[in-house]
């Protein structure tokens, strides 16, 4: 059998893409904050992670190119060799304050901070209890981790509890939750999760990815939000959302970092991240402190689109966040919704099975505290209708 077999007997890419239906992929050529152009067509943006509105920040920008100028393009090795510049040092210092944990490591990507975090920690006869509705990066990293993976139902504490029960109490245990979930937009029940943990002796990361910048008073996530900071064994975040940048970082206590900085295969055989995109994630560290204005808009227009959705009969499951899935349960429907919008000139994100199961696909929305009132009147009024025409609503 030929290995390429797979690949030509693959063909829901193609078929999607000749009936006109295929959302993946779209080029974007030009993109201001919240607008975006795709093929000369301009289209509101709701469907990113850039909650804050801080891609074209003039700081962060100035920042970028400042440190391209002092350091380079690049960092051409790992942290552990050649690749340490003074504002990793710098960054991790602060990023360690935000979140009230002793230490800090960034990563190239949060996806990778994940599997760095949990591949180094959970080894051979230890356990990874992760939620079942975790961010792939969560799985990815307790499958590479020899040790062994359980799942508990979603923000289910008794069915966590009776996991935990089911685990030889001599064995090392992680608990690992999203904070937000990116596909539902609920909020993990943390003081719940640390309770149960905690009598059973297990440690707990919260994947904070999409809780940054967003939940808690300063913006410091979900371990701010629930005053659970010095509670929590390690946050987890990244700076592709709230921080408009890219990469990742974990959060702990000054002992498990360095153990991290030492044994993390993902941190130590990947290149560091480069000067401009630690610049710009600084900058955008200090306007989540300075600017809380950012914040409240964002809320403000959270609130907008949950109450605009749910009177209009949408089903958005138990979102509670600026991230709001509209679930629509049917594949093709899903997609003649996305193409509808899409057409109308709004950018959604349809998500279909594995991403979630068969039965519940949806578009996934997000907002951001930049958009106008005038734009988002405009996706509820457009959403409405096209629902309405295609018999969803
Ligand atoms: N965790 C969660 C919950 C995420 O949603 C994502 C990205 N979608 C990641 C981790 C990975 O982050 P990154 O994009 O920085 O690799």
């Amino acid at each position: 059998m030929d290995l390429f077999q797979k690949c030509h007997d693959y063909t829901d890419a193609r078929e999607a893409r000749s009936a006109g239906y295929y959302p993946y992929f779209q080029p974007i050529e030009a993109s201001e904050d919240t607008e975006v152009w795709i093929r000369g067509q301009k289209l509101i943006m709701i469907g990113s992670n850039n909650y804050l509105g801080l891609t074209h920040h003039p700081k962060i920008l100035e920042a970028a190119e400042s440190a391209a100028r002092t350091y380079g393009s690049g960092c051409t090795g790992s942290r552990f060799l050649n690749g340490t510049l003074d504002m990793h040092e710098k960054l991790e210092a602060d990023l360690a304050e935000f979140t009230q944990q002793e230490a800090s490591l960034v990563f190239s990507t949060g996806y990778q901070a994940n599997l760095g975090c949990i591949s180094c920690l959970v080894g051979r006869g230890e356990y990874v209890v992760a939620d079942k509705l975790d961010h792939a990066s969560i799985m990815d990293g307790s499958l590479m981790a020899l040790g062994n993976v359980l799942r508990f139902k979603h923000n289910d504490l008794d069915d966590l509890d009776q996991t935990l029960s089911g685990i030889n109490p001599e064995r090392g245990k992680l608990v690992a939750v999203d904070g937000v979930f990116s596909m539902e937009g609920d909020i993990i029940d943390l003081p719940g999760v640390l309770k149960v943990a905690q009598k059973h002796d297990a440690r707990v990361l919260v994947d904070d990815a999409h809780s940054l910048g967003v939940l808690g008073e300063t913006g410091a996530g979900t371990t701010e939000h629930f005053g659970l900071q010095k509670e929590t064994d390690m946050v987890m975040g990244t700076f592709s959302k709230s921080f408009a940048s890219v990469g990742g970082f974990i959060a702990g206590s000054e002992v498990v970092i360095d153990y991290m900085k030492h044994h993390s295969r993902p941190l130590i055989f990947s290149a560091s991240m480069p000067p401009y995109v630690v610049a710009t994630v600084q900058a955008a560290l200090e306007i989540i402190r300075s600017e809380p204005d950012r914040r409240a808009r964002l809320w403000k227009n959270t609130h907008k689109m949950l109450d605009g959705f749910k009177s209009m009969g949408y089903d958005i499951g138990p979102a509670e966040t600026p991230i709001i899935p509209i679930v629509i349960g049917d594949r093709m429907a899903t997609f003649g919704l996305w193409r509808g919008l899409f057409d109308a000139g709004i950018f959604t994100n349809p998500v279909v099975s594995p991403a979630v199961p068969e039965s519940l696909c949806r578009l996934r929305t997000s907002y951001m505290a930049s958009h106008s009132d005038d734009q988002l009147d405009y996706v509820l009024d457009t959403t409405k209708k096209v629902g309405k025409k295609l018999g969803l609503i």
